[in-house]
């Protein structure tokens, strides 16, 4: 029977809908465990009742048409136990209730298994038999293996699930991943690729030189295309934001892809579209297949321009679409080459059923300040001209929500505006508390990317620029000189700032197209400072260009990424003190007139926390990476979204954990700032005001709205709820103590509009 298992979920995952699947699995169920009936329920949320969803044995009749409460029935009794129900007589049973016209009386013996997702019952897989008996332990654990599969294939899928009555409500909530920030009621717009690269065949030419032709055509419309794009919006998003567009004028001059596909249409005399699917395909599938999300990010792009010049290999004339004043976007995958054709003012909202936080969508839409929902399992036919409610805050979307719910956004929306309108009316202002309390702001930079517009008077440095970006844009590690062209930009951009530049972090979630590291636990493995440790020859040449770069602006702070131990700040020391000697000796500059910068450590690793004594001698600054710190003290992985509610930055750990940080770092007398995203989330800026820190680093869209909130707080104030907070056993009950605070200083919409 158990040989029998694995065919069976595997036949199940290849269905190609899902009530196939269903149908299949009972099928093969029934006959592998030799049974007189299987069936399927399925939770209906929103009628509250089982469903039954598919059958063999029971009459075909009653399939789609069968529903329990949830309390109703063996199988209702099943679902509210939320463990296995083993029969040998079911009607026996004081529960048991018959279902008309189902054959059902025939079956005497039961075992009805919940089917179960991240802790929900999403249904009830039941298997019956004539014979009245008890079904073994073998046959109960073959059972509860295929409800295993069963919970986590319906825990990702749109259902459409019949009703008996008229619904309740018709609207229908979905979960994916928050990856911009926001809300957006609008009518879902659904755009889909014209000609998709799985729709061309394998044709033959016999006009090679016109097949060449009608190729280099079709590249340089692309081109066109992009530049276009590019220069629209070079002006709303910043440099680092701006070379993802480059990466397709990159594609289209990438020469293997370009003469790969002149053999195919010269040597195998295929026609150009056949060339452009079958060398897209090739590179998609090699790309596809890699396990991080960077390397298969690069299989999006190459479908995007493949699809791209298929397009304007079919000769059509440039489409003029029309899009309604404002729209949501849906697509299977938002790609690069779609958000060029949205003209920037309509696009309200991105909802994508592909593509994680990491994608070039994702940092693309919070660079434009887009609220943005990835990763929806959705069917984009059921969404076409609907109404729809994005939360970007909570990465949850609401088709054809109710008159009430609209109603409820559009206040959360109207206080979202509101609030941006305040904030912004008071950004100028000192970055001090009501009672005086002076606070230090600064910006991340680099992946999150902070508009060029963005004024320099709202903060007072860089506190974090993320340097993995030009890294990842480039087809081999960027050279000495490409990087100082990079680097002195920014430091010529706040010239008179100061400039705290992050060393390579890569590895973990971060990884390089040419460079991939296949680890089974990254997050645990090669990353960030051990990784160029191991590589001197890539962390003295990025040190090197950063000071380099930095020679007429001396602006520059160098920080490690992942330290946790004395040894690795030592052996960094010592190179970061040599490449500064080369570049003094090579620029013909004495130490006075290019002192070495300063140099810092990122507290996010948690053994560091625990030798700060030995560790601040040795350097000049501290910064705290409270996204990974928050990851690798709660032991939650900070992309999983299986956990993502177990990542909890209000963990009474996190807040031990930074009240221990700064007393170490006051012992010490060595400056400690904040970098990671807890600095701009307002219940983390008052936590951080209660326990001490006074310089915040955070992402540009929220600097303001601190500043802003700073205005209106006491830090004594503060004082006494952190007392409270640190009391507190749970993270619901840190944030509650500081929701109450706001909402008593009538602040309460600063939380609200990032309600889940
Ligand atoms: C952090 O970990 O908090 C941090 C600022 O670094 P990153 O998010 O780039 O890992
Ligand atoms: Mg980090």
């Amino acid at each position: 029977m158990f040989s029998q298992l694995r065919q069976i979920v595997e036949q199940f995952g290849e269905a190609s809908t899902l009530s196939d699947a269903m149908n299949l699995l009972v099928q093969q169920t029934k006959s592998t465990m030799i049974l007189d009936c299987c069936s399927i329920f399925v939770t209906n949320q929103e009628t509250q009742k089982l469903t039954l969803m598919a059958s063999e044995g029971l009459d075909s009749q009653v399939v789609g048409a069968t529903h329990f409460n949830l309390d109703e029935g063996i199988v209702g009794l099943v679902y509210q136990k939320g463990e296995p129900i083993n029969l040998v007589n079911v009607s026996e049973h004081p529960q048991f209730k018959y279902l008309p016209s189902s054959n059902e009386e025939q079956f005497n013996s039961f075992l009805g298994v919940p089917i179960i997702h991240k802790r929900q019952v999403l249904g009830v897989l039941v298997a019956q038999q004539r014979t009245p008996r008890l079904y073994n332990e073998l046959e109960e654990s073959f059972l509860v293996t295929l409800a295993v599969h069963l919970g986590s294939v319906l825990g990702g899928t749109l259902l459409d699930l019949p009703d008996e009555t008229e619904s309740k409500s018709r609207s229908l909530h979905l979960q994916g991943s928050p990856a911009s920030s926001g809300i957006s009621i609008n009518k879902a717009h659904v755009l889909q690729a014209h000609l998709l690269l799985s729709d061309v065949g394998i044709e033959l030419s016999e006009d090679p030189d016109n097949e060449m032709i009608s190729f280099s055509n079709a590249v340089q419309s692309c081109a066109d295309e992009f530049s276009k794009v590019s220069i629209t919006l070079k002006e709303q998003v910043s440099k680092d934001a701006f070379m993802l567009f480059d990466v397709y004028g990159h594609l289209l001059q990438d020469k293997a892809l370009l003469s790969a596909i002149e053999v195919q249409i010269r040597q195998e005399k295929l026609t150009a579209k056949s060339a452009v699917k079958r060398v897209s395909e090739t590179y998609i599938e090699q790309f596809e297949s890699m396990s991080d999300p960077y390397l298969r990010e690069r299989a999006v792009e190459i479908r995007d321009v493949g699809q791209r010049l298929l397009y304007h290999l079919s000769n059509r004339d440039d489409e003029q679409q029309d899009f309604p004043d404002e729209i949501i976007l849906v697509a299977e995958e938002v790609t690069i080459s779609m958000l060029a054709m949205v003209p920037p003012d309509k696009l309200k909202g991105i909802v994508s059923v592909r593509g994680g936080l990491s994608s070039h969508i994702a940092i693309l839409s919070r660079t434009l300040g887009i609220p943005a929902v990835l990763g929806v399992p959705l069917r984009l036919k059921s969404i076409a001209q609907k109404n729809i409610i994005i939360n970007g805050y909570a990465g949850t979307i609401i088709i054809e929500p109710e008159d009430s719910l609209v109603a409820e956004y559009q206040i959360l929306l109207d206080e979202e505006n509101e609030m941006k309108a305040l904030v912004e009316l008071e950004a100028n202002q000192a970055a001090v508390t009501k009672d005086g309390c002076e606070v230090e702001l600064l910006l991340n930079t680099g992946l999150n990317s902070t508009p060029d517009v963005f004024s320099e008077h709202n903060f007072s440095g860089i506190g974090l620029y993320r340097s993995e970006l030009p890294f990842m844009l480039s087809n081999a590690f960027p050279t000495e000189q490409e990087q100082v062209s990079t680097y002195k930009s920014l430091f010529d951009q706040y010239q008179n700032l100061p400039v705290t530049m992050r060393t390579l972090d890569i590895g973990g979630d971060k990884q390089l197209s040419y460079f991939p590291i296949n680890e089974e636990n990254p997050f645990l493995g090669w990353r960030g400072i051990r990784l160029t440790l191991d590589h001197p020859e890539i962390f003295l040449i990025q040190i090197r260009a950063m000071l380099r770069a930095s020679i007429e602006t001396q602006n520059l702070r160098i920080m490690l990424p992942m330290v946790g131990s004395v040894g690795e700040v030592e052996e960094s020391k010592r190179l970061i003190e040599q490449a500064w000697q080369e570049v003094c000796w090579e620029q013909a500059l004495s130490h006075e007139q290019f002192p070495l910068p300063d140099i810092g450590v990122m507290i996010e690793v948690p053994s560091a926390i625990f030798i700060i004594d030995q560790l601040a001698p040795l350097v000049d600054f501290l910064s705290i990476g409270t996204n990974d710190l928050t990851q690798y003290l709660l032991a939650v992985d900070r992309n999983n979204s299986r956990v993502a509610d177990l990542f909890d930055s209000y963990h009474p750990a996190v807040l031990q954990a930074m009240r221990m940080i700064l007393e170490q770092s006051e012992k010490n007398n060595i400056e400690v700032s904040i970098c990671g995203e807890l600095a701009g989330d307002p219940i983390g800026l008052l936590m951080l005001l209660g326990l001490g820190y006074r310089k915040l680093s955070m992402n540009a869209f929220n600097i303001n709205k601190v500043k802003y909130l700073l205005n209106k707080i006491t830090v004594s104030e503060l004082q006494a709820c952190t007392e409270v907070a640190l009391k507190g056993h749970d993270g619901a009950f840190i944030k509650q103590t500081f929701i109450d605070y706001l909402d008593e200083k009538g602040l309460g919409g600063f939380v609200r509009a990032g309600k889940k």
